[in-house]
């Protein structure tokens, strides 16, 4: 049996440990963009901070692929699939057959300013390296200016604050969590930035003049933080259904047999919430890694898991959990208020409780994670619990 992994992050490592612990004389080859062994993306502005060496983020050594039988081929990507004849094209022009075959290829930065040296991503250990130059090289009136509100922006609040620039942060709303949040807990979030002494630009839309207008502040550093994005352009002609990521069932296998997914390019049927979702986070990628192996392997497993995603923007504490998405969602509740200094906002859908966002409110997170795993309806009896 040879399994072949696409993406050598959480999801894909995971899954190759658990494969050849699962089937200890089978074939396990990881296909991987990057270079390094895998490392911790979540260790990053830890590494930037200074607070752990680099050496640190790393999860395995180089030679734990070769001590698990794991063949794996880093610094190549997979350019093309051919699910009928069961064989993955590398960039290096190699074929590799599989029997079995997993697409946990993550997600990239989606980019702004391309071709600008004082731009920072953050996704890859690269970036990490990159954006600590940038710092090195700054002068005294550098300011920082973060586009975008997604988690990546949190992650440049916090650094940016840490080695004392003066921020900015555009976003496309009146508030910096608009798209997830109420009215009020959004206000809570812009509050608190602006408390923090962040300035916030509202209602940008990041189009070309704009982008032209802003790179004339040489002395800034850019952050990006506008979400990620998936390259599926080498998928094409393999028949799998793709929509936001590649769609499974609570399996984690695709529409084509013998080819699975997981991690953040998965859009995996989720039995709890009852409905397809991405989700993007650690714990999810890496639980999904051990459930996509056990299914690979023959042992029907179904992916379930209420997972969260904690979170602290300069101080302020903040813990997803579940279906957040406001825009599927039927009904939202609050608990807690600005005056209280912490809000819980709950999110329902056709009366069932299928997500949470807390905001300063951290000791409600382990009874709504159980609610949710309950499939709790969004009774008031459940808010009356909380
Ligand atoms: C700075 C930062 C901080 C974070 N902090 C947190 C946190 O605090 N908590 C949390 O829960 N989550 C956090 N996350 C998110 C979390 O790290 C991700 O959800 C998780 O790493 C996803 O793992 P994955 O294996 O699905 O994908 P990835 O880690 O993206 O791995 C996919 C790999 O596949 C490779 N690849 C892509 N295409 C190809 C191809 N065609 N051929 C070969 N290889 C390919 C990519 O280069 C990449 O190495 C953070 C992320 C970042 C960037």
């Amino acid at each position: 049996m040879h399994y072949v992994i696409i993406g050598g992050g959480i999801a894909g490592t995971t899954a190759a440990e658990e494969l050849r612990r699962l089937d200890p004389s089978s074939e396990i080859t990881i296909i991987s963009e990057e270079q390094h062994p895998i490392y911790s993306r979540v260790l990053l502005p830890h590494y930037i901070k200074g607070k752990i060496p680099r050496e640190r983020v790393f999860l395995k050594k180089e030679n734990w692929y070769s001590e698990q039988n794991i063949d794996w081929m880093a610094g190549v990507l997979a350019v093309h699939l051919d699910t009928k004849n069961k064989f993955v094209t590398l960039s290096n022009g190699r074929e590799i057959e599989y029997d079995k075959l997993l697409i946990a290829t993550g997600g990239e930065p989606r980019t702004l300013f391309e071709n600008s040296h004082n731009v920072s991503y953050l996704r890859s250990l690269g970036d990490a390296d990159n954006f600590l130059e940038l710092l090195n090289s700054r002068d005294n009136n550098c300011n920082g200016e973060i586009f975008g509100s997604g988690f990546i922006a949190c992650e440049y609040l916090n650094l940016f604050a840490h080695f004392n620039i003066p921020t900015r942060v555009s976003f496309r709303g009146e508030h910096f969590w608009s798209r997830i949040l109420d009215r009020e807990p959004s206000e809570f979030v812009n509050q608190h930035l602006e408390k923090s002494g962040i300035t916030l630009r509202k209602n940008v839309l990041f189009s070309d003049s704009f982008v032209e207008e802003e790179l004339k502040y040489k002395s800034s550093i850019f952050g990006i933080g506008i979400g990620i994005e998936t390259d599926f352009s080498w998928l094409k002609e393999s028949g799998i259904e793709i929509k936001s990521g590649i769609r499974a069932n609570e399996f984690l296998e695709t529409n084509i047999p013998d080819v699975y997914t997981a991690g953040d390019v998965a859009e995996f049927f989720d039995v709890i919430v009852n409905r397809h979702l991405k989700m993007g986070n650690w714990m999810s990628a890496m639980a999904q890694g051990r459930v996509v192996a056990q299914n690979m392997f023959g042992n029907k497993t179904v992916f379930e898991l209420v997972s969260s995603y904690a979170t602290n923007i300069l101080g302020l504490e903040v813990i997803f959990i579940g279906d957040v998405s406001k825009e599927v969602s039927d009904e939202v509740r609050l608990f807690g208020s600005i005056k209280e200094g912490g809000i819980t906002q709950l999110v329902g859908r056709k009366g069932q409780l299928v997500g949470a966002i807390l905001l300063n409110r951290n000791t409600d997170r382990a009874r709504i994670t159980e609610e949710i795993c309950n499939k709790s309806g969004l009774s008031v009896d459940i808010f009356a619990k909380i």
